[in-house]
């Protein structure tokens, strides 16, 4: 069962998030990802695998200092029910302006004809999850 964490406030949010991920894993997933906002927009980042896996990838990132400074995100440990455990199809997922950041526990009923709907009117669609097509829906309103 998936794991979502959110936090803003006065602290520096990634590690809230990252430490919540690590109190979740118990409930077991496949992937796991962050988004964090600053005043320049949202930043995600995510991949299949741990938890660690994650937090290695944001000590290693160009952009650390950036991503460490936010004090407000969100994070997902995912179970995928809609498209395979990829990093592509890790959460968040975002709208096609990178308005938003979603992260989603459950599944989207009628997705497929939201996917179709969304590239019929030109969007790209990044993943195959039932998730990435709300994040278009929510941005489109
Ligand atoms: N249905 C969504 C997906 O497959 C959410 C899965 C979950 O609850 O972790 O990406």
């Amino acid at each position: 069962m998936c794991g979502i964490v959110g936090y803003t406030g006065k602290r520096a949010a990634m590690p809230v998030l990252i430490n919540g991920l690590k109190k979740l894993e118990y409930r077991g997933y496949d992937s796991a990802g962050v988004a964090l906002a600053n005043n320049q927009g949202i930043l995600t980042r995510k991949q299949s695998g741990k938890v660690a896996g994650l937090d290695q990838l944001i000590s290693d990132d160009p952009l650390h200092k950036e991503l460490s400074a936010s004090h407000c995100g969100i994070a997902h440990t995912r179970w995928a029910t809609h498209g395979p455990p990829t990093t592509a199809n890790a959460h968040p997922h975002q709208g096609p302006n990178g308005r938003i950041a979603l992260v989603h526990n459950g599944i989207n009923e009628n997705h497929n004809t939201q996917r179709d709907r969304f590239l019929a009117g030109g969007n790209t669609i990044t993943s195959e999850t039932d998730t990435e097509v709300l994040a278009h829906h929510i941005e489109s309103q």
